[in-house]
C-alpha cells in the first residue's frame, strides 16, 4: 500500500518506519528541511531504541523515503497520515495549527480522492475541522474530489515505541465509512492476528479515547503521589502501600509508582487539553483539574526537599542531577520534572552539574551555554565536588550505587531521590541523609 506520513517526529517516524518494515511503501514528509536531510543521510534526529537500524534497513529496501515536497507527498499515498504536533496553546487547549496546515496542504495539492488518517492527538470534533479545511481549499481551486477523514490515535510510549506500535493492545480507528474501514484493515493487516485488536468506532469516540487513556494513566500517577505525600506526613512507607494495593487485580501494579511528577510530551498537555475541552462544553472536570494541580505541585517537591536540607539557602551550592529526560530510554525533555528543578535551582543561585545517558544534547539545545549548568560526561563526574545529589529519572544505570563512595564525594551527605530507587535503610546506614517520595521522612 502507498502511504504518506506528515510529520517525522516520535510518532510519524516510528509509524512510517514500522509500516515500511511490514512491506508498505511509505513517504514521510516534514517541513523541517534539516530533519529530512539528516534522515536521508541515515541519521535519526531522536533517540528511540531500535529505530536507527530499522530506518536504515527500510531506506535500503527503498520502501521508506523522505521529502519536504508537499505536492509529492500528497500525490503519493492513498492514505495520508497526519502525525504532526498538537502542543498546548496559551490557555492549555490543543493548538491545531499544524494539523490544519497539513489539511490545507492536502486540499491544495490533491489530484484524486484521498483518505486522511489523523494520528495526532486532537480534541473531539477535529476530524470535522480537517475535512472542512480540505474542502475549503478544494473549493478555492474549483476542484472536486472525495475526501474522508478518520481518527487513528496513537498509543505508543517513547522508549518502547517500536514494540508498542507493532504489539499494541489495540488499534483504534474512528470512522463509519466502509471504504475507510477496508483501507485501514489493509494497512494494519500485518499487525492483526486477533481480529478484536482492530476496533472500529465513531470518530468522536476515537478522538476521546486517546485523551481518556492518557487522563486515566495520569490520574493513577497523581493519585499515588497524593498518597505518597500523605504517607510522608503520617510516617508510613508508600512503597509498602504500593505493593499492598497493586496486588489487588482491580488496581494492578501499572502506573502507581510515586515520584516527582509526570512529564513528557503527552500527559501534561493532554490532561490540560481535555480539561479545557470540558470547559468549552460548560462542564467542570474537577477530577482532571485536580490531577493537573497535584502534578504541578509534585514537580516542585524535589526543590523544596533540597531547600529544606540546606535550611532554605541554596545560593552558591552545586547540585548533582542524575536524569534529565522525563523518563528512561528517551532523550525527550518536554515538561520533564528535571526542568522544573533546574530552573528553581538557578533562581535560588545554585549551579547544576547534570548527567543523563541520552538527553545531554537536548539539554544543551534547550538551555544553551550558561555558567550555572555543567554537563558531566558520566554519573561519577556529575557528583564530583557537588554538595548534594538529586535523581530525577530512573535510568537503569542509576539503580545500583556505592553509597560509601557517594558520601565521600558530597560536601553534604544528602540524596534527594525523586524515583524511590534505593532502600532507605541501606542508604541511611551508609551515613547519608535520604529524602525519597513518601518514604517516612517528611523533608
Ligand atoms: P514531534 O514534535 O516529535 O513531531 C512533529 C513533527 O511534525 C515535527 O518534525 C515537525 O517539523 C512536523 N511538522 C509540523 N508541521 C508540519 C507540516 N505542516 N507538515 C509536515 N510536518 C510538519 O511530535 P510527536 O511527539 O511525534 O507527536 C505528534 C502527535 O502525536 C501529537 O499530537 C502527540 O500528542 C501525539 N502522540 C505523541 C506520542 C509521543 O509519545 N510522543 C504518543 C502518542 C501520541
Amino acid at each position: 500500500m502507498k502511504i504518506t506520513i506528515f510529520g517525522t517526529g516520535y510518532v510519524g517516524l516510528v509509524t512510517g518506519t514500522c509500516l515500511a518494515d511490514v512491506g508498505h511503501d511509505v513517504l514521510c514528509m516534514d517541513v523541517d528541511a534539516e530533519k529530512i536531510t539528516r534522515l536521508e543521510a541515515g541519521e535519526i534526529p531522536i533517540y528511540e531504541p531500535g529505530l536507527e537500524s530499522m530506518v536504515k534497513h527500510n531506506v535500503g529496501t527503498g520502501r521508506l523515503r523522505f521529502t519536504t515536497d508537499p505536492a509529492e507527498a500528497v500525490a503519493f499515498g492513498v492514505l495520508q497520515f497526519i502525525a504532526v504536533g498538537t502542543p498546548p496553546d496559551e490557555d492549555g487547549s490543543a493548538d491545531l495549527q499544524y494539523v490544519l496546515a497539513v489539511a490545507d496542504t492536502i486540499g491544495e495539492h490533491m489530484q484524486e480522492d484521498k483518505v486522511i488518517v489523523d494520528k495526532s492527538t486532537v480534541p473531539v470534533g477535529t476530524a470535522d475541522k480537517v475535512l472542512a479545511q480540505v474542502q475549503k481549499r478544494l473549493a478555492s481551486r474549483g476542484a472536486e474530489f472525495d475526501v474522508e477523514v478518520c481518527s487513528n490515535p496513537e498509543f505508543l510510549k517513547e522508549g518502547a515505541a517500536i514494540e508498542d506500535f507493532t504489539h499494541g493492545a489495540r488499534i483504534i480507528v474512528g470512522t463509519n465509512s466502509e471504504r475507510v474501514k477496508r483501507l485501514m484493515r489493509e494497512c494494519y493487516a500485518p499487525y492483526i492476528r486477533l481480529q478484536e485488536k482492530l476496533m472500529f468506532m465513531d470518530v468522536r469516540a476515537a478522538e476521546l479515547t486517546k485523551y481518556a487513556a492518557n487522563a486515566m494513566l495520569a490520574t493513577k500517577i497523581s493519585f499515588m503521589n497524593e498518597i505518597a505525600n500523605l504517607a510522608e506526613r503520617l510516617g508510613a512507607d508508600v512503597e509498602q502501600v504500593r505493593r499492598g494495593i497493586g496486588s489487588d487485580p482491580r488496581i494492578g501494579y501499572h502506573f502507581i509508582y510515586p515520584g516527582c511528577g509526570y512529564g513528557g510530551s503527552c500527559f501534561p498537555k493532554d490532561v490540560q487539553a481535555l480539561e479545557r475541552t470540558a470547559r468549552d462544553v460548560d462542564y467542570q472536570a474537577e477530577l482532571l483539574a485536580a490531577v493537573e494541580s497535584v502534578n504541578n505541585r509534585q514537580k516542585q517537591t524535589l526543590f523544596s526537599k533540597l531547600a529544606n536540607a540546606f535550611d532554605g539557602d541554596l545560593k552558591g551550592r552545586t547540585i548533582a542531577l542524575w536524569g534529565l529526560s522525563f523518563k528512561p530510554n528517551t532523550d525527550d525533555m518536554r515538561d520533564a520534572p528535571s526542568r522544573t528543578l533546574m530552573e528553581a535551582l538557578w533562581d535560588a543561585g545554585a549551579t547544576v552539574q547534570a548527567y543523563d545517558p541520552e538527553a545531554m544534547k537536548e539539554c544543551r539545545r534547550l538551555y544553551g551555554e550558561r555558567d550555572d549548568l555543567l554537563l558531566a560526561g558520566d554519573r561519577v563526574q556529575a557528583v564530583k565536588g557537588a554538595d548534594a545529589l538529586v535523581i530525577c529519572t530512573e535510568w537503569k544505570e542509576f539503580r545500583s550505587l556505592d553509597f560509601a563512595w557517594l558520601k565521600s564525594q558530597l560536601s553534604m551527605p544528602v540524596i534527594v531521590d525523586g524515583r524511590n530507587l534505593y532502600d532507605p535503610e541501606i542508604v541511611r546506614d551508609a551515613g547519608l541523609m535520604y529524602y525519597a517520595v513518601g518514604r517516612g521522612d517528611s523533608l
